[in-house]
């Protein structure tokens, strides 16, 4: 079965989904079809009522949408209430904002008058990954309702519950029918879904493979899409960071979500003059992360998201250590009931073994010693990926000169703030391409159209 709610934490089925016929399917679209027509024509603001009345709706139920999280992928409660609070702030952030976004745009050009107007694609299919279940759909949700696009959308099959909660928030919140759509269907009912002419532009975060095979299906239909990939983001410690801060950070980009995100920090590269200070107390912090059930405050060490993403990490950890890789700490499943995998330091990962440019997608860290600023920067660049990283130093100026010279689409210095509602987020390379959030998330699947204005004679 493909959509299936199974806890994690102790691997019990809750809850099973059949997919939809294609008749059903062939309604959905139509359906949001139809919606488009008529939300095309509503102005900002009566989009807006809606978007905000999911928000505070997603604000005061917190913990119920927390906790179908934590059930469904395992993320540790306390996260879960953060990212349910957080969706509810995009939703109000381009109910705020999308209007200035979108506003008409004066040019000048030599003769009359110019503009380029902002108006909607249509029908949106995106496609979502199940690590932030509902900021994911937040992301687009947020500026492509408000763009005027109405949306089709099919989540992860280990989260249908989320899916289905997200889509009833927004029908709660009045949501004509056809705005939004949670689509239960297969991955060949995806691809043909991406040929139907209704569909009109397809938004992708996932994996590589995924990307690969989604882009090529919009791209022989011509159609626009934005991807949004993996990463495999270098956390790059210079030899004045102040450790008491970078320690602590390190474990949060590590950790977070498991290890499970996309732009975790997962390349460790570190100058060799504070490389062992570094790794003897990044792991002594590892080491003192509690496992136990995600559903409790107290654990900070929670499952992987399926047990198919546990076996993955174990077999990605035995093939680095084929490859000649050395296991400082961790490197198993964890025995227990549930999928947990220990928390994992590799060392010694050169260029050739698989570990060097895959993404691991959990708790395990690359750990990199390089001799200088030059070396640290080489290294963070020798990756397939281009999505985000950070520098660590007690001089900014040095920090920024530093993450100007990384390949990514995003870089943090002395933090890992990495996503806020007013920012840009996405990368390059196999990271993807495209950006969702702040002003360049809401300007991806809308049509740039040039109006001009000239008294002429007629052409002799
Ligand atoms: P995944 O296998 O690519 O799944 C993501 C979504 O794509 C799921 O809904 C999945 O559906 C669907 N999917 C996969 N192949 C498909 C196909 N051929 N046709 C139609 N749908 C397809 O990704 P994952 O491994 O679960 O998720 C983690 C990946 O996402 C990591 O690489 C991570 O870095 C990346 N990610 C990127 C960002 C970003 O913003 N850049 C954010 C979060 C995650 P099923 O579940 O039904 O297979």
């Amino acid at each position: 079965m493909a959509y299936q709610s199974i806890n994690p934490f102790n691997g019990k089925v809750d809850k099973t989904f059949k997919e939809l016929t294609d008749s059903q399917l062939e309604h959905a679209v139509a359906t949001a079809q139809t919606c488009f027509t008529s939300w095309k024509t509503k102005t900002y603001a009566e989009r807006a009522v809606i978007l905000e009345k999911a928000a505070t709706l997603m604000r005061g139920h917190v913990d119920d949408f927390a906790k179908l999280a934590t059930l469904e992928m395992g993320k540790r409660i306390n996260e879960a209430r953060g990212e349910v609070k957080f969706s509810a702030d995009i939703l109000s952030y381009y109910a705020q904002h999308a209007e200035a976004f979108l506003a008409p745009q004066k040019l000048h050009p030599k003769s009359g008058e110019a503009h380029m107007e902002s108006t909607p694609f249509g029908v949106l299919f995106c496609v979502e990954p199940w690590n932030f279940p509902y900021y994911q759909l937040a992301r687009v949700a947020g500026p492509q309702l408000m763009a005027g696009n109405t949306l089709v959308v099919k989540h992860a099959g280990c989260v249908p519950q989320c899916a289905m909660a997200f889509e009833k928030l927004l029908l709660d919140a009045g949501a004509p029918a056809g705005l939004y759509t949670n689509l239960v269907i297969s991955h060949e009912q995806s691809e043909k879904l991406i040929d139907d002419v209704r569909i009109k532009g397809v938004a992708l975060t996932g994996s590589v493979v995924a990307g690969r095979s989604i882009a090529a299906r919009a791209g022989q239909n011509l159609k626009k899409s934005s991807m949004e990939l993996g990463g495999s983001d270098a956390f790059i410690v210079l030899d004045d960071a102040d450790l008491a801060k970078t320690i602590p950070w390190a474990v949060w980009g590590r950790m977070y979500n498991g290890g499970q995100t996309c732009c975790a920090a997962k390349r460790f590269i570190v100058l060799e003059s504070i490389a062992d200070k570094f790794i003897e107390q990044f792991k002594t912090a590892l080491s003192a992360l509690k496992v136990g059930d995600p559903m409790l405050e107290a654990t900070t060490h929670g499952p992987l998201s399926t047990e198919a993403a546990l076996l993955q990490l174990v077999h990605q950890v035995d093939e680095a250590v084929v490859h000649g890789a050395k296991v400082l700490m961790g490197g198993k499943r964890i025995k227990r009931p549930g999928s947990f995998m220990e928390i994992t330091i590799l060392t010694d990962i050169k260029p050739g073994n698989p570990a060097f440019r895959d993404e691991f997608f959990g708790p395990v860290v690359s750990f990199f010693r390089v001799k200088d600023e030059a070396e640290a920067i080489a290294l963070a660049n020798d990756s397939d990926f281009g999505l985000g990283g950070s520098v660590w130093t007690k001089n900014a100026a040095r920090g920024k000169r530093v993450a100007s010279q990384v390949d990514t689409g995003m870089m943090f210095v002395n933090n890992i703030d990495w996503t806020d509602a007013e920012l840009p987020f996405g990368g390059i390379k196999d990271s993807g391409y495209g950006r969702e959030l702040g002003n360049m998330g809401i300007q991806e699947f809308v049509n740039k159209k040039l109006v001009r204005t000239v008294v002429m004679d007629a052409p002799a």
